[in-house]
């Protein structure tokens, strides 16, 4: 078998519980990019098997512990395990995650079931070639119509692998209908964004529906995700997206659900400075924009994006009014985004309280070891006066 030697930090890394290794911990390697390799620590023990790329800057991700093998009987009792959680948990949408990479143990893999159907998204080397036999494990265990690849995210050049999107068994049609709560959504799983739809919001949003009143407003949209699922308890709702692909589908879900709202394309960084010149008032706002720190580097910048937006937004507030506020950036953890809520809230002279903590849906869970895991953080938060 192959193999790859790690030193004293790498092993170190393993024993806290983090499914990653760095470069800079890699000692010696003797494996082809993409292989399943045993992990040699520095005093010639055997730490486990991992998924090797000799092009990331993580190039093992480990799958086993100590001489556990990963073979296929080990592939299908964590698919097996990842699928019956998601069964507990009793989703009110036929639209849900059911592998969620690191935090199943399959790292880099990641499967979306929209209705009878699987999205897949193979994101490292190693995953990219076991593809076919998770493949053929998925067709035993869901007896999906069809498994389409959506193998077209970035991170996947950054392996050297290909952008692609094909079907890899039965039939995807162009669009497919799923339900989440009480909305129906027509989902085009080759071209929208993620996997189709933001799944991981789907618990942000019902939590949000418990405070939804008066006038909303909802940026970032893109289908209409908020929007759609707060409108019953809204007087009237607005819909921001800079796309005008995205705010076409917000009105034509709108349409299909019987719901009124009036979807404006538009930058939010601008139409909240507009707003708030023309001195108006909202009873909800939610901010859930597109990770604004892609990579560590961009962290500052990112930060001030978000003080921009929310301090723009609590000012926007009517007393008594809810701002429900998003980060997706994993670089940016919990406490860094409670930090700029602080700082939007002294800027904006506007006291708020948070209501709620949350973060991604219960189906994308976080593995304690591997805090970038945890990507998603919503705050819902009062304005007290
Ligand atoms: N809230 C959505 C998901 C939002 S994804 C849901 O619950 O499903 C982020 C969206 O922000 C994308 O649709 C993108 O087009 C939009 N976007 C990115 N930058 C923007 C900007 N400056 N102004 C308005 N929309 C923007």
């Amino acid at each position: 078998m192959s193999c790859v030697v790690i030193n004293a930090r790498g092993e170190q890394r393993v024993r806290s519980g983090h499914p990653w290794i760095y470069r800079a911990d890699v000692v010696d390697v003797e494996a082809e990019g993409g292989d399943l390799v045993s992990v040699i620590g520095p005093r010639q023990r055997t730490i486990g098997q991992a998924l090797f790329s000799d092009r990331s800057q993580i190039p093992l991700r480990m799958l086993t512990r100590g001489d556990a093998p990963f073979d296929e009987a080990a592939l299908v009792a964590r698919l097996e395990r990842a699928i019956q959680f998601r069964d507990t948990l009793h989703l009110d949408a036929t639209a849900y995650r059911l592998v969620h990479a690191e935090a199943d143990l399959l790292p880099s893999l990641v499967v979306d079931r929209y209705g009878p159907h699987l999205v897949v998204q193979a994101l490292s080397q190693g995953m990219d070639r076991l593809l076919p036999v998770v493949t053929r494990c998925l067709e035993t265990i869901v007896t999906p119509d069809g498994i389409l690849a959506r193998n077209d995210p970035k991170v996947r050049a950054l392996e050297g692998l290909d952008q692609v999107v094909e079907v890899l068994a039965g039939t995807v049609p162009e669009t497919v209908r799923v339900t989440e709560g009480p909305i129906e959504y027509e989902v085009d799983l080759r071209k929208g964004q993620k996997t189709g739809l933001f799944l991981d919001q789907r618990e942000n949003r019902e939590a949000a529906a418990r405070y939804a009143h008066g006038r909303l407003l909802d940026c970032f949209t893109y289908h209409g995700g908020f929007a759609l699922r707060l409108a019953a308890h809204c007087d009237t709702v607005e819909a921001l997206d800079a796309s005008a692909d995205a705010i076409a589908v917000t009105t034509a879900n709108a349409r299909r659900n019987g719901v009124q709202l009036d979807a404006r394309e538009a930058n939010v960084f601008d139409e909240l400075r507009r707003l708030e010149r023309a001195g108006e008032r909202f009873d909800m706002i939610v901010l859930d924009p597109p990770a604004f720190a892609k990579n560590k580097a961009s962290v500052q910048k990112a930060l001030a994006g978000y003080k921009e937006i929310n301090l723009r937004a609590m000012r926007l507030l009517a007393p008594g009014g809810y701002l429900v506020t998003c980060s997706c950036s994993y670089n940016v953890t919990e406490d860094m985004f409670a930090a700029v809520l602080h700082d939007a809230s002294v800027d904006s002279h506007v006291t708020v309280g948070v209501v709620e903590k949350r973060m991604q849906g219960r189906d994308h869970p976080v593995l304690v070891g591997a805090p970038e895991t945890h990507y998603l953080k919503c705050f819902i938060l009062r304005r007290v006066e």
